[in-house]
């Protein structure tokens, strides 16, 4: 049997769509904006793509298995709370954030200034050291539905080590 690595990545995707009448929340963070990220929980596509970078790379399964988006318990919740339990998921069988890498993908509104605050708030949640969360952000010049904002995609990956 070959030996298993002590080193593994993973990759996230995630998009919702936007909607009026909520709050837009990325990375944890309430930004201030005309519309929001529709769907059953908070909508935060930076957390949901983190999840499942996280999950991928401790080869347990992705979002959607574990919080079912039909099961009441995750309605409007907050997506850091599930970036929580997916940590403590993946410490169980074994795993544990190194260090993440995520872009998102949006047209408007400006995210910059929102960054420093998202990459603190991952950080705490990972139990990592800030200098070990990244995100950045960039539109899409303009091009197809995220161009046209009609939603915000996000992509993420996350590097784990055997605990
Ligand atoms: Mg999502």
């Amino acid at each position: 049997m070959s030996k298993s690595p002590r080193l593994r990545v993973g990759i996230g995707y995630d998009s919702h769509r936007f909607e009026s009448g909520r709050p837009l929340i990325l990375g944890g963070q309430s930004i201030p904006f005309a519309q929001g990220l529709k769907g059953h929980s908070d909508a935060d596509a930076v957390s949901h793509a983190l999840t499942d970078a996280i999950l991928g790379a401790s080869g347990a399964g992705d979002i959607g298995r574990l919080f079912p988006d039909d099961d009441p318990a995750w309605k409007d919740a907050d997506s850091l709370d599930l970036l929580r339990l997916a940590v403590r998921h993946v410490a169980a069988v074994g795993w544990a954030p190194v260090q993440v890498d995520v872009t998102v993908i949006i047209e408007r509104p400006k995210l910059a200034s929102h960054i420093p605050a998202m990459e603190q708030g991952l950080a705490q949640v990972l139990g990592l050291d800030t200098s070990l969360v990244n995100v950045k952000a960039k539109t899409n010049e303009g091009m197809g539905w995220i161009g046209r904002g009609e939603g915000v995609a996000v992509i993420a990956v996350a590097t784990v080590e055997a605990r």
